[in-house]
């Protein structure tokens, strides 16, 4: 995965490349290193499935944003069923194959000989329709995502008609199978190419690809097989997310028309921003103000945590600058290792206003040589600014 080919790289176009380009480009390839034309030949199955991963990627809008951004090594993916990484799962050929209704125009592209009967059949058959996406934001508290939350939304969406079991008939009986393509959706050409006789596909014109006419509408849905509907849909988002993430809930999209398959709901994470703590990864910042007793003489102070108050310890001489860490109080990794830290950061206030006794107490210590910082106390504190508190 670390030495894997930039998917521009692999498909030998410039980053800016069009849709039509990468086709194009991805066609050549898939003919080139299609397996049937190079039996045997491993190095060009290899070629032939890394242009159809690159080509599986950079052909999604959404997907080649985050290729763009994260390359590789794509950062926020993999939780909750694939919010959209690209982790080297590999394709396999039933994939590669079913990409090739997109690739060589309308219909699909089976056929090529004995490697045909295996994967092409499959891409042969109709391709399911697929129902729409649909993406919600969720905004979370710095507490719900150091603890990880079930939510429970009410979310508009289309789901299948009761009534005509999503077919759009009446009673979902009120149709008839397709004569021209008996049901299959797809009608099949073959034609001498140059790769020899291929079968190609193409969708029905007489049902439109559907396989049936309806004769009578279902009147509840208007022929259409989908009704929009509230529906309650309830998720746990894991501990550790952060702002932009998305969860994929595999078919809590949208239904598709006349049957098929559901689309996705896709959750994109919003994180609130919080009034004490900045977040830095999983680590956590509390800027601390200490009065100047306090930093001289040390004390106690309670400090907000993400999941409530926390004491610390403040040793008398505390400069500022120096940093607290506390251990384990920062937000956990989505990965499941690790927790980040807290790292309280010190400041000192210096009045700004201050009656006659005060100064009095303050002129007092002009002069005295503990007010003085030595060469060596200079030292130390300036190369290490940043200390660490156990
Ligand atoms: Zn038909
Ligand atoms: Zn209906």
């Amino acid at each position: 995965m670390d030495n894997k080919r930039d998917y521009y790289e692999v498909l030998g176009v410039a980053k800016t490349a069009t849709a039509d380009e990468l086709k194009k480009a991805y066609r050549k390839l898939a003919l080139k290193y299609h397996p049937d034309k190079n039996p045997g030949d491993k190095a060009a199955e290899e070629k032939f499935k890394e242009a159809a991963e690159a080509y599986d990627v950079l052909s999604d809008a959404d997907k080649r944003a985050k290729y763009d951004q994260w390359g590789h090594n794509m950062g926020p993916s993999g939780f909750g069923g694939g919010g959209g990484g690209f982790h080297a799962s590999g394709m396999s050929m039933e994939d590669i194959f079913s990409q090739f209704g997109d690739i060589f125009g309308g219909g699909s592209f089976g056929g090529f000989g004995g490697f045909g009967s295996a994967a092409g059949g499959s891409a042969r058959r109709r391709r399911q329709p697929k129902g729409s996406d649909l993406r919600i934001k969720v905004k979370l508290t710095l507490k719900e995502i150091s603890e990880g939350v079930t939510k429970k939304l009410k979310i508009p969406r289309f789901v299948q008609c009761q009534h005509c079991a999503g077919t759009g008939a009446k009673d979902g009986t009120a149709f008839h199978t397709c004569n021209r393509c008996h049901g299959s959706g797809v009608i099949e050409h073959v034609q001498q190419t140059f790769l020899g006789p291929m079968s190609s596909t193409a969708t029905c014109p007489e049902c439109n690809g559907e396989g049936k006419t309806i004769t009578q509408k279902c009147t509840y849905c208007n022929g259409e097989g989908i009704v929009k509907q509230e529906e309650v849909v309830e998720f746990t988002i894991p501990a550790g997310v952060s702002d932009g993430m998305i969860l994929t809930l595999k078919g809590k999209g949208n239904a598709a028309r006349h049957g098929g398959i559901n689309g996705d709901l896709l959750i994109v994470v919003e994180e609130l921003p919080d009034q004490e703590l900045i977040r830095d990864g999983n680590d956590l910042i509390y800027n601390l103000m200490l009065d100047i007793p306090t930093a001289a003489l040390g004390g106690s102070v309670e400090i907000p945590t993400v999941n409530g108050k926390a004491r610390v310890k403040i040793p008398a001489g505390t400069q500022p600058g120096k940093v607290l860490r506390l251990r384990g109080k920062g937000l956990p990794s989505t990965e499941g290792y690790g927790t980040g830290d807290e790292l309280v950061n010190i400041m000192v206030y210096i009045p700004e206003n201050l009656n006659d006794k005060e100064k009095e107490a303050i002129e007092s210590l002009r002069g005295s040589a503990n007010t003085q910082a030595t060469e060596s106390v200079k030292k130390r504190i300036f190369s290490r600014l940043r200390h660490i508190f156990e």
